[in-house]
Protein backbone atom coordinates (compact mmCIF):
# COMPACT_ATOMS: atom_id res chain seq x y z
CA UNK A 1 0.00 0.00 0.00
CA UNK A 2 1.23 3.61 -0.66
CA UNK A 3 1.46 5.96 2.65
CA UNK A 4 -1.76 6.37 4.22
CA UNK A 5 -3.15 9.67 5.86
CA UNK A 6 -4.47 6.19 7.99
CA UNK A 7 -0.82 5.27 8.14
CA UNK A 8 0.75 5.13 12.09
CA UNK A 9 3.79 7.01 10.57
CA UNK A 10 1.64 9.78 9.67
CA UNK A 11 0.47 11.25 13.01
CA UNK A 12 -1.00 10.76 16.31
CA UNK A 13 -3.27 7.49 17.08
CA UNK A 14 -7.23 8.85 16.75
CA UNK A 15 -9.54 9.24 19.61
CA UNK A 16 -12.96 9.91 18.25
CA UNK A 17 -15.57 11.45 21.19
CA UNK A 18 -19.06 11.25 20.59
CA UNK A 19 -20.65 13.62 23.28
CA UNK A 20 -18.51 12.80 26.28
CA UNK A 21 -17.29 8.85 25.48
CA UNK A 22 -14.08 8.54 23.57
CA UNK A 23 -13.41 6.00 21.28
CA UNK A 24 -9.74 4.72 21.21
CA UNK A 25 -8.35 5.86 24.60
CA UNK A 26 -8.30 4.05 28.46
CA UNK A 27 -11.77 2.51 28.30
CA UNK A 28 -13.22 -0.10 26.39
CA UNK A 29 -16.51 1.76 24.59
CA UNK A 30 -20.31 -0.58 24.72
CA UNK A 31 -22.63 0.31 21.88
CA UNK A 32 -25.68 -1.95 22.07
CA UNK A 33 -28.89 -1.84 20.98
CA UNK A 34 -31.55 -3.24 18.67
CA UNK A 35 -30.82 -4.42 15.38
CA UNK A 36 -33.23 -2.48 14.24
CA UNK A 37 -35.70 0.27 15.93
CA UNK A 38 -38.98 -1.30 15.96
CA UNK A 39 -41.55 1.21 18.57
CA UNK A 40 -40.69 3.92 20.64
CA UNK A 41 -42.07 1.43 23.93
CA UNK A 42 -39.59 -1.04 22.39
CA UNK A 43 -36.89 1.31 22.29
CA UNK A 44 -36.95 2.90 25.31
CA UNK A 45 -37.78 -0.33 27.46
CA UNK A 46 -33.85 -1.53 25.62
CA UNK A 47 -32.60 1.87 26.07
CA UNK A 48 -33.09 2.33 30.33
CA UNK A 49 -31.92 -1.04 30.59
CA UNK A 50 -28.50 -0.67 28.55
CA UNK A 51 -28.42 2.82 30.68
CA UNK A 52 -28.19 1.08 33.80
CA UNK A 53 -25.87 -1.63 32.62
CA UNK A 54 -23.47 1.36 31.96
CA UNK A 55 -23.32 1.28 28.14
CA UNK A 56 -21.92 4.31 26.18
CA UNK A 57 -23.69 4.36 22.93
CA UNK A 58 -27.34 3.00 21.74
CA UNK A 59 -27.58 1.72 18.16
CA UNK A 60 -30.38 1.02 16.28
CA UNK A 61 -31.12 0.60 12.77
CA UNK A 62 -33.55 2.68 10.99
CA UNK A 63 -32.65 2.31 7.56
CA UNK A 64 -32.35 -1.11 7.02
CA UNK A 65 -29.62 -2.63 4.59
CA UNK A 66 -31.44 -6.14 4.36
CA UNK A 67 -30.66 -8.67 1.28
CA UNK A 68 -34.53 -9.47 0.66
CA UNK A 69 -36.47 -6.58 -0.36
CA UNK A 70 -39.26 -8.03 0.95
CA UNK A 71 -38.03 -7.88 3.96
CA UNK A 72 -38.84 -5.62 6.90
CA UNK A 73 -36.53 -1.95 5.88
CA UNK A 74 -36.25 -0.05 8.85
CA UNK A 75 -38.94 2.27 10.22
CA UNK A 76 -36.97 5.12 8.85
CA UNK A 77 -37.65 8.50 8.96
CA UNK A 78 -39.64 7.42 12.07
CA UNK A 79 -37.04 5.43 13.31
CA UNK A 80 -34.73 8.25 13.50
CA UNK A 81 -36.96 10.07 15.32
CA UNK A 82 -37.61 7.45 17.75
CA UNK A 83 -34.14 6.75 18.76
CA UNK A 84 -33.19 10.33 19.23
CA UNK A 85 -35.74 10.80 21.68
CA UNK A 86 -34.76 8.28 23.55
CA UNK A 87 -30.93 9.07 23.10
CA UNK A 88 -32.10 12.01 25.06
CA UNK A 89 -34.68 10.66 27.49
CA UNK A 90 -31.92 8.12 28.61
CA UNK A 91 -28.67 10.42 28.22
CA UNK A 92 -26.83 8.29 25.74
CA UNK A 93 -25.65 9.32 22.67
CA UNK A 94 -26.81 7.29 19.63
CA UNK A 95 -25.37 5.65 16.08
CA UNK A 96 -27.62 4.65 12.87
CA UNK A 97 -26.78 3.73 9.60
CA UNK A 98 -27.14 5.88 6.83
CA UNK A 99 -27.30 4.12 3.08
CA UNK A 100 -28.13 7.50 0.98
CA UNK A 101 -26.26 10.09 0.46
CA UNK A 102 -29.54 11.89 0.51
CA UNK A 103 -29.98 11.24 3.86
CA UNK A 104 -27.06 12.20 5.70
CA UNK A 105 -28.37 15.79 6.63
CA UNK A 106 -31.85 13.98 8.24
CA UNK A 107 -29.41 11.50 10.05
CA UNK A 108 -26.64 14.08 11.40
CA UNK A 109 -29.79 15.96 12.72
CA UNK A 110 -31.04 12.95 14.78
CA UNK A 111 -27.54 11.26 15.15
CA UNK A 112 -24.33 11.51 17.13
CA UNK A 113 -22.56 9.38 15.07
CA UNK A 114 -23.33 7.39 11.56
CA UNK A 115 -22.80 4.38 10.86
CA UNK A 116 -21.79 3.08 7.20
CA UNK A 117 -22.87 -0.46 7.13
CA UNK A 118 -20.49 -3.64 5.74
CA UNK A 119 -22.73 -3.56 2.14
CA UNK A 120 -21.95 0.29 1.71
CA UNK A 121 -18.12 -0.16 2.50
CA UNK A 122 -17.22 0.66 -1.17
CA UNK A 123 -19.91 3.05 -1.83
CA UNK A 124 -17.32 5.94 -2.37
CA UNK A 125 -19.94 8.54 -3.16
CA UNK A 126 -21.13 8.02 0.10
CA UNK A 127 -17.85 7.87 2.01
CA UNK A 128 -16.76 11.13 -0.19
CA UNK A 129 -19.92 13.11 1.55
CA UNK A 130 -19.50 11.92 4.93
CA UNK A 131 -15.50 12.85 4.43
CA UNK A 132 -16.91 16.38 3.84
CA UNK A 133 -18.23 16.60 7.30
CA UNK A 134 -15.67 17.54 9.81
CA UNK A 135 -17.06 17.31 12.97
CA UNK A 136 -19.25 14.16 12.84
CA UNK A 137 -17.91 10.42 13.92
CA UNK A 138 -18.19 7.89 11.81
CA UNK A 139 -18.23 4.11 12.25
CA UNK A 140 -16.75 2.24 9.21
CA UNK A 141 -17.74 -1.22 9.16
CA UNK A 142 -15.86 -3.61 6.88
CA UNK A 143 -17.50 -4.92 3.77
CA UNK A 144 -18.34 -8.25 3.96
CA UNK A 145 -15.57 -9.25 1.37
CA UNK A 146 -13.24 -6.52 1.96
CA UNK A 147 -9.50 -7.20 2.37
CA UNK A 148 -7.80 -4.93 4.94
CA UNK A 149 -6.55 -2.66 2.26
CA UNK A 150 -9.44 -2.23 0.81
CA UNK A 151 -11.19 -1.44 4.22
CA UNK A 152 -8.63 1.23 4.61
CA UNK A 153 -8.81 2.69 1.51
CA UNK A 154 -12.81 3.50 2.41
CA UNK A 155 -11.57 5.27 5.55
CA UNK A 156 -8.75 6.71 3.22
CA UNK A 157 -11.40 8.36 1.10
CA UNK A 158 -13.40 9.54 4.18
CA UNK A 159 -10.02 11.18 5.60
CA UNK A 160 -8.70 12.35 2.43
CA UNK A 161 -12.35 14.99 2.77
CA UNK A 162 -11.32 16.37 5.61
CA UNK A 163 -13.44 13.97 8.31
CA UNK A 164 -10.79 11.90 10.47
CA UNK A 165 -13.54 10.89 13.13
CA UNK A 166 -13.38 7.57 11.98
CA UNK A 167 -14.22 4.48 14.10
CA UNK A 168 -13.23 1.22 12.13
CA UNK A 169 -15.66 -1.68 13.23
CA UNK A 170 -14.84 -5.73 12.40
CA UNK A 171 -17.77 -7.29 11.46
CA UNK A 172 -17.11 -10.61 10.08
CA UNK A 173 -15.76 -11.81 6.65
CA UNK A 174 -17.52 -14.36 4.10
CA UNK A 175 -15.29 -17.28 3.55
CA UNK A 176 -15.64 -21.09 3.24
CA UNK A 177 -16.68 -21.17 6.17
CA UNK A 178 -20.86 -21.45 6.95
CA UNK A 179 -21.37 -22.56 10.34
CA UNK A 180 -20.78 -18.99 11.60
CA UNK A 181 -22.86 -16.43 9.50
CA UNK A 182 -19.62 -14.50 8.76
CA UNK A 183 -15.26 -15.42 9.82
CA UNK A 184 -14.74 -12.84 12.54
CA UNK A 185 -11.46 -11.79 11.63
CA UNK A 186 -9.79 -10.75 14.54
CA UNK A 187 -5.84 -10.81 12.93
CA UNK A 188 -7.59 -7.26 11.51
CA UNK A 189 -7.84 -5.55 15.22
CA UNK A 190 -4.11 -6.70 15.92
CA UNK A 191 -2.78 -5.32 12.84
CA UNK A 192 -4.43 -2.00 12.32
CA UNK A 193 -4.03 -1.49 16.35
CA UNK A 194 -0.35 -2.36 15.32
CA UNK A 195 0.33 0.06 12.65
CA UNK A 196 -2.89 2.29 11.93
CA UNK A 197 -4.08 5.20 13.45
CA UNK A 198 -7.34 4.50 13.63
CA UNK A 199 -9.75 3.35 16.83
CA UNK A 200 -11.11 0.11 16.30
CA UNK A 201 -14.02 -1.68 17.69
CA UNK A 202 -15.66 -5.25 17.32
CA UNK A 203 -18.85 -6.64 16.45
CA UNK A 204 -19.89 -10.24 17.07
CA UNK A 205 -23.18 -10.09 16.94
CA UNK A 206 -22.75 -10.00 12.98
CA UNK A 207 -19.34 -11.57 13.48
CA UNK A 208 -20.78 -15.12 15.04
CA UNK A 209 -24.66 -14.74 13.47
CA UNK A 210 -24.93 -16.87 16.51
CA UNK A 211 -26.12 -15.47 20.29
CA UNK A 212 -24.34 -18.35 22.04
CA UNK A 213 -20.65 -17.10 20.40
CA UNK A 214 -21.47 -13.63 21.17
CA UNK A 215 -19.79 -13.58 24.98
CA UNK A 216 -16.77 -15.50 23.84
CA UNK A 217 -16.21 -13.49 21.07
CA UNK A 218 -16.37 -10.39 22.62
CA UNK A 219 -13.88 -11.46 25.29
CA UNK A 220 -11.26 -12.64 22.23
CA UNK A 221 -11.88 -9.16 20.35
CA UNK A 222 -11.30 -7.44 24.14
CA UNK A 223 -7.69 -9.76 23.90
CA UNK A 224 -7.07 -8.80 20.58
CA UNK A 225 -6.29 -5.08 21.82
CA UNK A 226 -9.79 -3.89 20.41
CA UNK A 227 -10.96 -0.23 21.26
CA UNK A 228 -14.57 -1.52 22.46
CA UNK A 229 -17.71 -3.43 20.86
CA UNK A 230 -20.77 -3.06 19.08
CA UNK A 231 -23.48 -5.77 20.73
CA UNK A 232 -27.21 -6.18 19.32
CA UNK A 233 -29.18 -6.42 22.17
CA UNK A 234 -33.09 -6.72 23.08
CA UNK A 235 -35.07 -7.09 25.93
CA UNK A 236 -36.82 -9.77 23.93
CA UNK A 237 -34.68 -11.48 21.72
CA UNK A 238 -36.67 -14.23 20.00
CA UNK A 239 -38.41 -11.21 19.04
CA UNK A 240 -36.52 -9.25 17.33
CA UNK A 241 -37.61 -8.45 13.83
CA UNK A 242 -34.11 -8.24 12.50
CA UNK A 243 -31.27 -10.28 13.15
CA UNK A 244 -33.17 -12.35 16.33
CA UNK A 245 -30.75 -15.62 16.26
CA UNK A 246 -27.49 -13.12 16.68
CA UNK A 247 -29.77 -10.80 19.46
CA UNK A 248 -28.23 -10.96 23.21
CA UNK A 249 -30.53 -10.45 26.01
CA UNK A 250 -29.51 -8.02 29.03
CA UNK A 251 -28.39 -10.50 31.23
CA UNK A 252 -26.02 -11.75 28.71
CA UNK A 253 -24.55 -8.47 28.33
CA UNK A 254 -24.48 -7.32 32.11
CA UNK A 255 -22.23 -10.78 32.19
CA UNK A 256 -20.08 -9.45 29.24
CA UNK A 257 -19.63 -5.91 30.55
CA UNK A 258 -19.05 -7.33 33.96
CA UNK A 259 -16.12 -9.33 32.47
CA UNK A 260 -14.46 -6.70 30.66
CA UNK A 261 -14.47 -4.59 34.02
CA UNK A 262 -13.08 -7.97 35.50
CA UNK A 263 -10.07 -7.85 33.33
CA UNK A 264 -8.97 -4.38 33.29
CA UNK A 265 -8.61 -4.82 37.46
CA UNK A 266 -6.50 -7.80 36.48
C1 LIG B 1 -25.89 -3.45 11.44
O1 LIG B 1 -24.96 -3.17 12.21
O2 LIG B 1 -27.07 -3.26 11.73
C2 LIG B 1 -25.60 -4.05 10.13
C3 LIG B 1 -26.52 -4.07 9.17
O3 LIG B 1 -24.38 -4.58 10.04
P1 LIG B 1 -23.47 -4.89 8.74
O4 LIG B 1 -23.49 -3.66 7.92
O5 LIG B 1 -22.15 -5.19 9.36
O6 LIG B 1 -24.09 -6.09 8.08
MN1 LIG C 1 -28.23 -6.61 12.45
Amino acid sequence: MENLLVDKRNGESIKVKIGNVTIGGDKKVIISGPCSVESYDNMIAIGRELKDLGVDILRGGAFKPRTSPYDFQGLQYEGLKILNTVGKEVNLPIVTEVMDTRDIETCMEYADMLQIGSRNMYNYSLLKEVGKLKDVPILLKRGMSATLSEWLYAAEYIMSQGNTNIVLCERGIRTFESYTRNTLDLNSVAVIKDKYRLPIIVDPSHGTGLRELVPVMSMASIAAGADGLMIESHVQPDHAISDARQTISMESLKTIIENIQKNRLA
